[in-house]
């Protein structure tokens, strides 16, 4: 260990590297290095971002007013923006002034748990869960609780499962709807009820709302604090332009909370980072204000790349795929590839499997671990539909 080394802080030290940000950094380097690796790792939409939402920020980066700082809140225009496609899309009614501009999601996800939780506060996580969620809550000195969820019960969790896994610490529930990493969409009833007890139970909501737009089949997105208004006085929104306008680079999110956590989240963002880049901003802007038909035709690809996915990794001996009903991941069952021969190979976990499948037929998924369900593998559908094809043909392949 060098010097350097062994005098990074225990909180800097205790913190994992994002498993899905590794995945893909490995399948773009070694696909670099002219390896035909096939990433299925990818959390982002592999299409450009519409052009109406460019030119806007082509516009933007000639005003020198562009050019300066905005308040840490975000621009007032895109908070009011922000506020009127809530009660649009979900029909949750706020105020500007609940809402701040973040960058990204992952900001306002961290920066939801800061306002929120005190040392030793307990956050439920209903498992499988994304990555980011537990790092963010031990960010916050709070106690991240899984409560695991089977693929029978299409990863979803009871009311009775987060009420045995609550205790007097209990602070805040984290509800993602649709989900990253399973693509499971809670219906209204489920949300509702979830909302009735953390409100009887004065538990928090942290609902991180992403995944709003990209639903498919009979599926339909509701919006906790709209369906369970007695739970909006203690309900954090995490939401962003990233996923649904296909814009993970201009790193533009929000939060929406009560007006005292709002203003200190806003608090703060006024000394980590100031603010969202200006002209990200007013991309931003473009986007939650203009037309929706660009996203439509998005959502239409990866229904098609959905259906071909469940399909070809049902055919896949020893896996089995539910249809995920938003997002874009599809969460198999690998278990039945454990402990077989595959290539003269085996591997008994999820996580050896991974590196296995990259090894051998140089395709890149997330092993479960990384999600807290062994046994299982995330598979992003956000690449192109010829790449999706040659990739689970060559897994159909090795399973065959
Ligand atoms: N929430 C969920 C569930 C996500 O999957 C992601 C991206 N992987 C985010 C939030 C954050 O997205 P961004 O920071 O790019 O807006």
């Amino acid at each position: 260990m060098t010097l350097a080394q062994s005098e990074v802080s225990l909180r800097a030290v205790g913190v994992a590297e994002s498993a899905t940000l590794a995945i893909s950094a490995t399948a773009k380097a070694l696909r670099a290095a002219g390896e035909p690796v096939i990433g299925f790792g990818a959390g982002e939409p592999d299409f450009p971002t519409p052009s109406y939402i460019v030119d806007a920020a082509r516009i933007a980066v000639d005003d020198p007013a562009m050019h300066r700082y905005t308040p840490a809140s975000g621009l007032p225009a895109l908070r009011e923006a922000v506020a009127e496609k809530t009660v649009r899309d979900s029909g949750y009614s706020v105020e500007p002034s609940q809402v701040m501009i973040t960058n990204g999601g992952k900001q306002a996800v961290y920066l939801a748990f800061q306002a929120v939780i005190n040392p030793g506060d307990e956050v439920l996580l209903p498992a499988p869960y994304w990555v980011t969620y537990p790092e963010a809550i031990r960010l916050a000195d709070g106690v991240p609780v899984a409560v695991p969820t089977t693929g029978e019960a299409g990863f979803q969790v009871t009311v009775e499962q987060l009420e045995s896994a609550t205790t007097s610490r209990t602070k805040a529930l984290v509800f993602v709807s649709p989900s990253n990493p399973t693509g499971a969409v809670y219906d209204r009833e489920r949300i509702a009820e979830i909302g009735r007890w953390a409100a009887d139970r004065g538990i928090w909501i942290i609902t991180d709302e992403i995944y709003e737009h990209l639903i498919y089949g009979n599926a339909v997105f509701h919006s906790m604090p709209a369906v369970a208004p007695e739970i909006a006085d203690r309900t954090i929104v995490v939401n962003g332009v990233a996923k649904t306008f296909a814009m993970t680079g201009w790193r533009v999110g929000w939060l929406i909370g009560p007006q005292d956590v709002t203003a200190a989240a806003i608090r703060l963002q006024s000394h980590i980072s100031s603010n969202v880049a200006n002209v990200s901003q007013r991309a931003a802007l473009a986007a939650v204000t203009g037309p929706m038909d660009a996203v439509e035709e998005m959502r239409l690809a990866f229904d098609r790349r959905r259906r071909t996915m469940v399909r070809l990794l049902n055919d896949v001996p020893g896996v089995e795929c539910p249809d995920p009903g938003g997002a874009f991941y599809a969460f198999p069952n690998l278990s039945g590839l454990l402990g077989r021969d595959l290539a003269g190979r085996t591997a008994e976990t999820t996580m050896d499997l991974a590196a296995l499948l990259l090894d051998e037929i140089k395709i890149a998924v997330v092993p479960g671990e990384a999600f807290g369900a062994p046994g299982y593998a995330r598979f992003s559908f956000a690449l192109g539909d010829e790449d999706l094809e040659e990739g689970l043909t060559r897994l159909i392949r090795l399973a065959t």
